[in-house]
């Protein structure tokens, strides 16, 4: 694409976005911090979910050094509800990583934000854009889906090939100097209200003129998809008088997560309670029965009050459902099940 093309095309955009841009608590009043936040929330989550995160995240936790110096436990907890929770973890070490290597400061440019756990090439370009206002690429699955559609792209986007040619494009649309927040937004916000995946808009697109795509609803390419594997768990439900025992995860992913312990007894009775929760490309379903206590505690388990435990510690999806119906059935209004939601670990 030419300069002079592109040069059309972003103020194209660039008008249709302060028309039709939504307000968004990140974007009001632009500051690397909250922008770090968002970015982290929004990876695998959608807008509408990320807002209340964000708003009570930025309450408990309104600059770098608050997070940083937060129990892990406690940042968990605030992060329940969005899962993926490696997230968290990587949100909180990316702060001590700030204060410890960077005087305090976000980094402003994609190569030393890089550096930071958990920011990948198009968080790195996000931070630069949204907090900075810097000309950095970021490439999104909107954005991947403008871009594809514009220049008619028939590679698959989630090859090596496929992702060059849209970073390509994006940085050749990039305005000169600085611009970045707004031009990136715009971009974004199409592929969020116009360039839709099913049945884009394409008769409301502000860059219909410049548009290549043929037939847009087969863009962009992917390959194909990994196959869902269905997996089973079985958890205990220990109580003792007002208690109920948990059990603390080890694991790489739910690390610092509660779960109910592991029910081994095969010839069991009906569960108390049977959900499905997704986790990755994963289909759990989770069956809870009732068990006894272990005579000795192992060193990872531990009682909580029934009465507080939803608010003190962070679970896995489908235990926190288990555990709110089983409170729930504790006080007699057992609901039966409850609907799965996207949330995985
Ligand atoms: S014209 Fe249609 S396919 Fe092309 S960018 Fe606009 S909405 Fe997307």
């Amino acid at each position: 694409m030419k300069t002079e093309d592109a040069k059309v095309l972003r103020d194209k955009l660039a008008l249709w976005f302060v028309a039709n841009g939504r307000t968004l608590p990140w974007r009001s009043k632009p500051d690397p911090y909250a922008v770090l936040v968002s970015e982290f929330m929004l990876q695998q989550t959608q807008v509408v979910s990320v807002i209340p995160f964000f708003k009570r995240w930025m309450e408990r936790f309104p600059d770098l050094k608050t997070l940083a110096d937060a129990p892990e436990s406690e940042v968990l907890l605030l992060w329940q509800g969005l899962g993926y929770y490696s997230r968290a973890r990587n949100l909180q070490r990316a702060a001590q990583m700030v204060l410890s290597r960077f005087e305090g400061r976000i980094p402003n440019n994609p190569i030393d934000l890089r550096a930071l756990p958990g920011v990948g090439a198009y968080t790195a370009g996000a931070i630069a854009c949204f907090g900075y206002d810097r000309p950095a690429p970021a490439v999104d699955a909107n954005i991947a889906r403008v871009l594809a559609r514009l220049s008619n792209q028939q590679a698959q986007v989630d090859t090596a090939e496929g992702a060059r040619l849209l970073w390509e494009l994006a940085e050749v649309l990039l305005p000169e100097g600085s611009g970045g927040r707004q031009h990136t937004s715009a971009l974004m916000e199409l592929g969020a209200l116009v360039c839709l995946p099913k049945n884009p808009k394409c008769l409301l697109c502000p860059i219909q003129r410049e548009c290549r795509a043929t037939e847009p609803e087969t863009l962009p390419r992917k390959s194909p998809r990994r196959s869902t594997v269905a997996l089973e768990e079985n958890a205990a439900w220990i109580t003792s008088g007002k208690d109920v025992l948990l059990e603390q995860q080890m694991g790489r992913r739910s690390r610092g997560l509660w779960k109910f312990p592991t029910f081994f007894n095969k010839a069991s009775p009906l569960p108390l309670f049977e959900t499905v929760y997704p986790f990755t490309h994963h289909k759990v379903t989770l069956r809870v029965y009732e068990a006894s206590a272990p005579e000795v505690l192992p060193t990872n388990q531990r009682w909580f009050a029934l009465s507080s435990v939803l608010d003190e510690v962070a679970l896995p999806a489908g235990h926190r459902r288990a555990l709110v119906a089983l409170i729930g059935a504790d006080a007699g209004t057992l609901s039966q099940e409850i609907k799965p939601t996207e949330d995985g670990i």
